[in-house]
């Protein structure tokens, strides 16, 4: 078996032998194990700040600690999915425990600057049809364009604004108490948005772009788009009609997280 090349600061937690108290950012080991295609660690913990995941009370990371050159992110083929919106080149990337899709228009590779939407998962809203959002509108109006214009829709999976869905579903509990989305958030221990965009990055160069038509109302990914050094041509708005259940979500969005609706 190859030798793997783990940091101290792991070895540390393993030979520590404590499922107890730990040092650092993190409170309380939980578990420990070697996991994802040989080359990563999975380190399972009691609610910390700085995670790529979230799973109920518990929260888990992924870092990788092989050699510093080897890229950390898989990648899938590509293969045909056709699709009720139209047929579709899909492509996965698998970034530690998250997996991401890139759905591309069979025109794609041909087009100078293509419609591209960054869609962060929402399962409730994407398969659901949950009503106390705008997931599932902006997905569709995003599929839609990219089948009748061409382009690319990066599905990111990071959950509840990458607090997961254990996680996003307590806060809907809050929210049924009267706690706004932010402050719902908050309460349970995150930012109002928690998501990176590290492995959208990663697909973007990936997919060879340089300058696309964002569809988007969130600043931040238009930031993140330009600091990636893509040139961003048009953003496209991706307003969907609200309904008296996502009214409030709409407002805050608009309000506290400056998105441009
Ligand atoms: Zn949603």
């Amino acid at each position: 078996m190859k030798q793997k090349s783990f940091t101290i600061f792991l070895e540390a937690k393993i030979e520590s032998g404590k499922k107890g108290e730990s040092s650092g950012h993190i409170q309380k080991l939980l578990d420990l194990k070697v996991d994802c295609d040989n080359d990563t660690i999975l380190v399972i913990v009691e609610q910390v700040g700085n995670t790529a995941c979230h799973t109920g009370a518990k929260s888990c990371f992924f870092k990788s600690y092989l050699k510093e050159d080897k890229q950390t992110i898989i990648e899938s083929k590509i293969a045909n999915l056709p699709t009720k919106y139209g047929n579709f080149d899909v492509k996965a990337y698998k970034d530690g425990c998250q997996e991401h899709l890139a759905i591309m228009s069979k025109n794609f590779k041909e087009l100078k600057t293509p419609n591209v939407r960054i869609h962060s998962e929402c399962l409730t809203g994407d398969s659901v049809g949950s009503l106390k959002c705008d997931c599932n509108k902006q997905l569709v109006l995003a599929l839609e364009l990219i089948a009748k214009e061409g382009g690319l829709v990066i599905y990111h999976r990071q959950e509840g604004r990458n607090i997961g869905l254990v996680n996003k579903i307590n806060a809907y509990s809050l929210q049924d108490e009267g706690y706004n989305t932010v402050e719902a958030n908050i309460k349970l221990g995150f930012k109002a948005d928690e998501r990176d965009y590290k492995a959208v990055g990663y697909i973007l160069k990936d997919l060879g772009l340089d300058e696309i038509r964002l569809m988007t109302n969130n600043p931040k990914k238009i930031q993140f788009v330009e600091s990636c050094g893509i040139k961003i041509n048009e953003r496209t708005p991706s307003i969907i009609k609200s309904n008296p259940h996502n009214e409030n979500y709409l407002k805050i969005k608009k309000e506290q997280m400056g998105h441009l609706l």
